[in-house]
């Protein structure tokens, strides 16, 4: 009955917190990803968890994670963007802590948050895609995250959405992840930026002309505050995004979209793009149900939310 913690392990931070039965964050923390050393992602976890951890609890940890997971939700297979390769986490983590552990794929525990306490309550089959480092992807069917037969369903960042196109941190080209990431976002900018383009004097002026320095937070900011340029990136975002999700509903139909992930703050600013590229792009659009898509109502929050569900549901 007492809170869990939640954890959200991304390619850029790591952020933690303790979360109580209704969902409600109590405390938290946020710490830069260390993400290249497969171990020290695991130390930065345990640091987290004892932060989080009143003193004298053992509160059941879930751990949001950027990767594929086996389908015993023990060892993550695959991280396009974290050096986690066949890395038994689960186990990992609870050796390291003492605690109760339990992990799942940080766009699913994302679905699962919006499922019992955000935007997705209520719905049955829906999709969510979390934007942030990476694109992650979930499938709701009846009321259920499809795992698929050996786990790794709902990889919607992997999609296709362009031959021969960018490549993606997984090793393939053309992924939605390579135009519709944080990541992605941020790599346009900086291009635009280095190449002097007459529209990029705001982002140049953000970061004083020295690329590496420019963030996506910049590029957001700006684009609130109607910068032509950044604007147009975001637009960009969103119009791979939509296009990339009607390929998904040919497969699922979904009742519903969410959209999460941190660059999801910027609200309709990709919103809208994507909204009418996916109506453009549905099969059968002008005779079909077009599905809402919506913002997560739990924002960056709900991978960490979900997991903490998680955690104190499988508690054994
Ligand atoms: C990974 C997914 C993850 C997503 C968001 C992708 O690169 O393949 O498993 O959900 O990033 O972190
Ligand atoms: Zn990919």
């Amino acid at each position: 009955t007492g809170p869990t913690i939640g954890l959200d392990v991304g390619g850029t931070k790591i952020a933690g917190a303790l979360i109580d039965p209704a969902g409600t964050v109590l405390q938290r923390r946020t710490v830069a990803s260390p993400a290249a050393d497969p171990d020290a992602i695991v130390a930065a976890l345990a640091g987290l968890v004892a932060e989080l951890s009143p003193a004298g609890t053992r509160p059941a940890v879930g751990a949001a994670c950027a990767g594929y997971l086996d389908a015993e939700r023990e060892a993550v297979r695959f991280a396009p963007n974290l050096a986690w390769r066949d890395f038994p986490l689960r186990r990992l983590l609870a050796d390291a802590t003492g605690h109760e552990v339990v992990i799942e794929n940080d766009a699913d525990a994302a679905a699962y948050g919006e499922l019992i306490c955000g935007a997705a309550q209520g719905s049955d089959d829906l999709v969510m895609v979390t934007l942030g480092t990476g694109v992650g992807g979930a499938v709701v069917h009846r009321g259920q995250v499809h795992r698929g037969a050996f786990g790794v369903g709902g990889e919607l960042g992997h999609v296709r959405v362009e031959r021969d196109g960018r490549l993606c941190g997984c090793g393939n080209r053309g992924c939605l992840e390579a135009y519709s990431s944080g990541t992605a976002l941020l790599a346009r900018a900086r291009e635009a930026v280095a190449s002097g383009a007459a529209g990029a004097a705001a982002l140049s002026d953000a970061c004083d002309g020295d690329v590496t320095a420019l963030t996506g937070h910049d590029v957001s900011r700006l684009a609130a505050e109607r910068d032509v340029l950044s604007v147009e990136l975001l637009a960009d975002v969103g119009r791979w995004l939509g296009e990339g999700l009607a390929t998904v509903a040919a497969v699922v139909d979904p009742g519903l979209i969410v959209v999460g992930g941190g660059l999801s703050a910027t609200g309709d600013l990709v919103l809208e793009p994507a909204r009418t590229a996916y109506a453009q792009h549905l099969t059968g659009g002008a005779h079909r149900p077009v599905a809402d898509m919506v913002l997560a109502r739990l924002g960056n929050d709900a991978g960490m939310i979900g997991a903490a569900a998680l955690a104190r549901e499988e508690r054994t």
